[in-house]
């Protein structure tokens, strides 16, 4: 059923409110928005003012968690905000809008010889997203976080006001979207710089380690001459190794051959259904590990491979998300410091092993020591590490709160993008500019992580997800 609501312009735009809910990539928690308000146009912008709850911008729903939910909320939709605005081929300036996501970059930009200079694991994500979760990429130690690239944006925030922000222009407001997790206003366009490429192909080394004393020994040789590093881990084999992997590191192939070469599309598969809970449990993740593992038969691999399955392995499942099942699964990524990663990673490795409960997909990787320029942007240097878990109810949560505490106590933190249940005082001491932060969030703007992260409870689920004041963990869209 559609509805209207007059614009500040007094033109017409939909409002849609019994749409599919958007939901965030983990599936959990799931939460109810009072509605979902799709933005198409520049010059037709909503009066958010006159919205009667708060309001959070949505794009593509590649958080894990719930900072990309508004339980009880509006969901501004701006994945519709998709135009290329202006490319500069002297100094690879791009402006595009928001929704813009970065496979369509990569599509338009790849073949006139330009790259990200910052890319996740997924390309299915928006500009908007990319800055307002300053993401980090395999190439952290050397080009930093994305907001690191970003010049300038503009920020429309409930009032009606259109804010051109950079670092000279509205500075702080600009620091404090970038990373400030859609709470400082709407971004409708911005402008990054891209870098110069020759072909679309990564020079690629897989090589296989037996601890983490050995990923650390191939990382510090790989860091000064290889622009992407990140390793796949199996952290269930236990004893004083810790850990064990494929490291993976890459360069942008230099062949002026290459570039003719035109890159076969890859084919995608799609998860039909929600597998049921017993498919992924630590017996088949551990079985899972071993194949893996094992798969690659020399200990050092070398391949010129296309960019995107270099990048992207993942995107080529569709929907991978519902392996884990209908009640969904929650990442958790943290970063600790180098001084203490070992002590802290022993402990964290340990919990887990005997918690029973085991993690699919572990990916470990080194942050450098590039400042990230928002306030509450999450890399700094040191370890980091990313899990997924099924979420198996209060067990699940218990664990994560355990980690939580040694990541605390190791001066680290944890990424409110993969974030649906840290505490509010765990997240006020791993970001503790959050006050400071708390300045700049437009007075409109709310989401259901900031309520729980700053005690604000009025809209949140409780933490077995039953319903509470539109937000359930129980209910299917
Ligand atoms: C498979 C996979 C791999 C990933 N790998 C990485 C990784 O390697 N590194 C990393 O850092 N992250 C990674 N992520 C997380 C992902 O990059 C971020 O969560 C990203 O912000 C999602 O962007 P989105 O466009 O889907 O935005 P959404 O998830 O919809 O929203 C994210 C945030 O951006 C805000 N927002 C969106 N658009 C705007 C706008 N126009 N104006 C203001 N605020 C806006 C929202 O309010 C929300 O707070 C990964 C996610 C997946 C699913």
């Amino acid at each position: 059923m559609a509805a209207i609501l007059s614009t500040r312009y007094g033109l017409i735009m939909n409002v849609q409110k019994n749409i599919k809910q958007p939901h965030s990539w983990g599936r959990y928690p799931k939460v109810k928005h009072s509605q979902a308000l799709s933005i198409y146009w520049r010059n037709e912008l909503p009066d958010i003012a006159q919205l009667e709850e708060s309001a959070l911008p949505f794009a593509y729903g590649r958080s894990y968690g719930d900072s990309c939910l508004n339980a009880g909320g509006v969901a501004l939709d701006v994945s519709h905000l998709q135009r290329f605005m202006a490319f500069d081929e002297e100094t690879g300036l791009l402006r595009c809008e928001s929704g813009v996501s970065l496979a369509e970059i990569l599509e338009v930009m790849v073949p006139r010889g330009w790259f990200l200079p910052v890319t996740p694991g997924t390309k299915f994500v928006s500009v908007g997203g990319a800055i307002a979760n300053d993401i980090h990429g395999k190439n952290h130690h050397r080009g930093g976080t994305f907001g690191c690239h970003v010049t300038c944006f503009e920020l429309m925030r409930s009032n009606g006001e259109r804010l051109l922000c950079s670092s000279e222009q509205n500075s702080e407001l600009f620091r404090a979207t970038i990373g400030g997790l859609g709470l400082t206003g709407l971004i409708l366009w911005a402008e990054f710089r891209l870098k110069p490429i020759v072909n679309p192909y990564i020079d690629m080394d897989h090589i296989r380690f037996a601890s983490l004393d050995e990923f650390f020994e191939i990382s510090a040789a790989s860091d000064a001459d290889y622009e992407y590093t990140m390793s796949w881990v199996d952290i269930l084999i236990g004893g004083e190794k810790l850990c064990r992997g494929i490291f993976m590191r890459g360069n942008h192939n230099q062949s002026q051959q290459l570039a003719e070469k035109l890159v076969k599309k890859r084919l995608s598969l799609a998860v039909p259904i929600d597998f049921p809970r017993f498919v992924l449990n630590s017996l088949t993740v551990k079985a899972f590990n071993e194949l893996y593992y094992h798969a690659q038969l020399p200990k050092h691999m070398h391949k010129v491979v296309p960019y995107d399955p270099f990048f992207y392995p993942l995107d080529s499942i569709h929907n991978w998300y519902r392996m884990y099942g209908k009640r969904g699964f929650l990442q958790y990524q943290f970063v600790v410091p180098f001084e203490d990663g070992h002590g802290a990673m022993y402990e964290i490795l340990e919990r887990i092993r005997c918690s029973g409960e085991g993690s699919f997909l572990t990916v470990l990787k080194k942050f450098g020591d590039i400042p990230s320029p928002g306030m509450l942007s999450f890399p700094r240097p040191g370890l980091t590490l990313a899990l997924d878990f099924a979420y198996g109810g209060p067990k699940t949560l218990r664990l994560l709160d355990d980690l939580d505490n040694i990541v605390l106590q190791s001066g680290g933190a944890v990424y409110p993008a993969k974030d649906a249940r840290m505490s509010a005082q765990s997240f006020q001491a791993f970001f503790p500019r959050w006050k400071e932060f708390s300045a700049y969030i437009d007075p409109k703007f709310s989401s259901s992580f900031w309520r729980r992260v700053t005690n604000n409870v009025d809209c949140q689920g409780d933490r077995e997800g039953r319903l509470v004041n539109g937000n359930s963990n129980n209910e299917n869209w």
